[in-house]
């Protein structure tokens, strides 16, 4: 599991001992310990006591967040792969909608999880052109209008 790490209270011009990086990030001194034999973290030498230079903690924590994936449009983020991932069978459902934007769910074309992605509703237009979308009956009416009008929702909804 990723946890952020602050690296406000280490100073870019001290040195550190794995006990005070421990303290100043609130981990244990194993997991420094840790970071040091895996090499993602780099002590000044190889000599005893490990001190690690301030820089290198705040070099090594931006190192270490995650970076951001974008999707395309045809695309969404599982969270099981963690991954931008496309849609099972090119296909995906509109599961709500208000008057500007809705959101579309679709199945990973590589887990099979559930994912759910928030359309504006001009790129969902888009979207329509690139993979198979299944409008429920009762949404159609927000997506095919181009200026959606609640009174027409109103309207609809007094019928039935
Ligand atoms: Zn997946």
């Amino acid at each position: 599991m990723f946890r952020k790490l602050k690296s406000r209270s280490i100073s870019k011009h001290r040195t550190y001992a794995i006990d005070e990086i421990a303290k100043a990030l609130s981990v244990h001194k194993g997991t420094v310990g840790r970071w040091i034999r895996s090499g993602e973290l780099k002590p000044v030498d190889s000599g005893r006591p490990v001190i690690v230079h301030g820089v290198e903690v705040h070099r090594f924590i931006k190192a270490r967040k995650p970076k951001k994936q974008k999707c395309d449009l045809d695309q969404w983020f599982c969270m099981g792969c963690r991954q931008p991932r496309h849609a099972a069978f090119c296909e995906a459902e509109i599961v709500s909608a208000n008057t500007a934007s809705c959101n579309v769910m679709a199945l990973c074309a590589e887990c099979a999880a559930i994912m759910h992605k928030r359309f504006s509703l001009s790129a969902l237009s888009q979207l329509k052109g690139k993979i198979d979308l299944t409008v429920p009956q009762a949404l159609q009416h927000l997506i095919d209008s181009s200026i959606p009008c609640l009174n027409v929702v109103l309207k609809n909804t007094t019928e039935v």
